[in-house]
């Protein structure tokens, strides 16, 4: 279960682009992005300036940007892509499909942490139940009906004693339910296109793994 375990400001800074994983910090002066608009490393600020980029930098680069957005590595990336492949419909739109249905994006998507690595964090130090079993495993994907709550054990403790004021401010997507007093939500419906929210051009992902 390997993940990024680099500096997570940089990879914005790589994709020039707010990707917005470290929560409250990104909507403050703090942002690194904010300081320095300009990719990492001694070539980062001539970048600026030369601009060219080929097809296959662009569709690269929106690959790169979906799997630092949910925080997957390639090798799993790619099986995600190779799933949604199989399925019928708009592999893009599957693929996004199925990175929002990961449980530790549902768990950030109910308002359960504040960004994606948290919610990961959450999930592994064994938080949450789905359909009323304990897992600890943030790539699992879930379904319609699927319930997924904070368990009994972990209700009290202080982190969620927070998050259950916080709730209020936090809004559900469309395909997610949540109660706010149980600590729990489901699973509504598969996610359309149009109910996920990331800047992403998921062609550009399929064109890259088409070549
Ligand atoms: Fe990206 Fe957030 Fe870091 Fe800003 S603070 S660079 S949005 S991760």
């Amino acid at each position: 279960m390997a993940r990024y375990i680099g500096p997570v400001c940089k990879l914005c800074r790589r994709e020039e682009e707010k990707l917005y994983l470290k929560g409250e910090r990104c909507f403050g002066e703090k942002c690194a992005l904010e300081r320095r608009n300009y990719a990492p490393g001694m070539h980062g600020r001539k970048g600026q300036f030369r601009r060219k980029v080929s097809d296959y930098g662009l569709q690269l680069r929106e690959k790169q940007k979906a799997r630092r957005i949910y925080g997957v590595l390639e090798k799993q990336f790619r099986r995600y892509y190779e799933e949604a492949l199989k399925r019928p419909g708009m592999t893009g739109a599957t693929l996004l499909s199925i990175l929002e249905r990961r449980l530790d994006n549902v768990v950030y998507r109910l308002g359960f942490a504040e960004s994606r690595a948290q919610a990961r964090q959450l999930v592994r130090h064994g938080h949450f139940e789905v359909n009323g079993r304990k897992t600890n495993i943030p790539s699992m994907i879930l379904r319609p009906g699927d319930v997924v709550a904070v368990r009994q054990s972990s209700y009290n403790n202080g982190y969620f004693s927070m998050v259950k004021e916080l709730l209020a401010e936090r809004k559900v997507v469309d395909w997610l339910s949540r109660d706010d007093n149980r600590l729990s939500g489901q699973v509504l419906s598969m996610p359309t296109r149009e109910q996920i929210d990331v800047p992403l051009q998921e062609q550009l992902i399929v064109e890259y793994y088409s070549r």
